[in-house]
């Protein structure tokens, strides 16, 4: 059997016909969202239903769903079917309180398995692939939603989960692995060990492709990593409450992620007057489930930055783009007056050749105002005892951070491995003002 996930039809449908199906699939998802308590009550209350519905401009109509209303629902509330027909739960990391707890039944595992597949291929996987998973398994999406699609796609899987670098890197050349997922910020460590061990990626793997996601990262860093392991590197989103891996991918074209639209409802909104703003302008994207039967989200606002990319995709493909994720909203910092996104720093850090992947930015309120201090690990082959040399650096770091984010920062350098390696996604802001 021949395995393909370009789902031609659905994935070139026109405008209009997109719409259609959008504003029927909503209208069904509605029909069943008032079957859980949490929907029910609202929608009763606001004295909305699938009628509510006739184009799919119509979901303005409905009000936003926020992580508290899912916490709040926590564990049961917002599901529509007995608990039998339940076969999955994933839940969010959430550090206090209840995570959000997101059920699936058969059908949404195999519509999400197949949204995970469909992404893969666009990137250009196919069945002959080896693909390593290093992503987490577990209540985190990425292990099991990559896991699904990997297989429905036909390829060779390696469930080789995070962190164990040599393991990994034995596994990706006895098993000849062409394609990885992984969070970005492992990617640089692993490396570290492969030339730890004499080793070259480049050179001693096969390896063609890399998925990396779950965490924001520059184009910068997208180039490094490409560079370091002589593989192309494709965007991939996904969030928990929309099912994990699988929501939006980059195609061959590498210049933005498809959100799958004819699963998915996407809106980008101002995150102050909740109005949405025009394709090409940046907002809080706020998504709809059209394809989940269990659980159905409507209007979940993600909290995630990005923007529509107005124009079409070489590839064919009719599902709109999105532009990199700058942050989340609560990821954005204020020292000294200025805005300042972590992405921002991270930008500048990796166009500087004698930095490694690593860094932490600190920041500590002091009577003399707040200090930012960056604390930034160097290569391996650039490791040296020279002071100038340091200092030259440390000085060329300040300034092109301070033309970036408008504050001069404290930079401390550090030698390869000194920041705390923690598996997962990688903590890059220690905001002491928190604490
Ligand atoms: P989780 O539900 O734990 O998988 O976290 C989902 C969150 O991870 C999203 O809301 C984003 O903030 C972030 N995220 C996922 N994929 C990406 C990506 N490709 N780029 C930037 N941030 C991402
Ligand atoms: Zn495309």
């Amino acid at each position: 059997m021949t395995n393909t996930f370009w789902q031609e039809e659905l994935e070139t449908l026109d405008r209009a016909r997109l719409e259609a199906l959008q504003a029927k699939k909503l209208r069904e998802s509605i029909a069943r969202a008032v079957q859980s308590p949490f929907y029910g009550k609202r929608y009763r209350e606001l004295g909305l239903s699938p009628d509510s519905i006739r184009t799919i401009a119509d979901i303005v109509k409905l009000p936003f769903t926020v992580k508290d209303d899912l916490r709040d629902a926590y564990p049961f509330g917002l599901l529509t079917c007995p608990k039998t027909d339940v076969v999955r739960m994933h839940c969010t990391s959430g550090t206090t309180g209840n995570p959000a707890a997101i059920l699936h039944n058969q059908h949404d595992l195999d519509s999400w398995a197949n949204l995970v597949a469909r992404s893969m291929y666009a990137a250009g996987a196919r069945p002959d692939d080896v693909f390593q998973n290093m992503s987490g398994y577990g209540l985190f999406t990425g292990g099991l939603g990559f896991q699904d699609g990997a297989e429905k796609l036909g390829c060779l899987t390696i469930p080789a989960a995070a962190g164990n670098s040599k393991r990994q890197i034995k596994l990706m050349m006895d098993f000849g692995t062409t394609v990885v997922h992984s969070v970005p910020s492992y990617l640089g460590r692993l490396h570290a060990v492969f030339a730890e061990n004499g080793l070259d990626p480049r050179r001693d793997t096969r390896l063609k492709r890399l998925f990396i996601g779950a965490e924001p990262h520059s184009e910068e860093t997208r180039l490094r990593i490409q560079e370091l392991f002589g593989a192309k590197a494709y965007n991939s989103f996904g969030m928990t409450e929309m099912n994990g891996p699988g929501v939006g991918f980059e195609c061959a074209c590498q210049n933005g992620m498809h959100i799958w639209e004819d699963c998915y409802v996407l809106e980008i909104i101002d995150p102050e007057t909740l109005q949405p703003v025009p394709d090409g302008e940046v907002g809080e994207m706020v998504l709809t489930t059209l394809d989940r039967q269990a659980m159905p989200v409507i209007r979940y606002r993600t909290r995630d930055l990005t923007r529509v990319i107005p124009e079409t995709c070489p590839c064919g493909r009719t599902a709109r783009r999105i532009d990199r994720i700058t942050g989340r909203t609560d990821d954005m910092f204020i020292i000294k007056g200025c805005n300042v996104f972590p992405i921002q720093i991270e930008r500048v850090l990796m166009r500087i050749p004698e930095l490694g992947s690593d860094y932490l930015i600190v920041i500590e309120g002091k009577p003399e105002g707040d200090v930012i201090t960056i604390q930034a690990e160097l290569t391996p082959a650039f490791c040296t005892d020279n002071f100038k040399e340091l200092e030259n650096l440390r000085r060329r770091i300040i300034a092109d951070v301070r033309d970036e984010i408008l504050v001069s920062p404290v930079v401390q350098l550090l030698s390869p491995g000194e920041i705390p390696r923690r598996e997962g996604k990688a903590v890059r802001v220690n905001d002491l003002r928190k604490a």
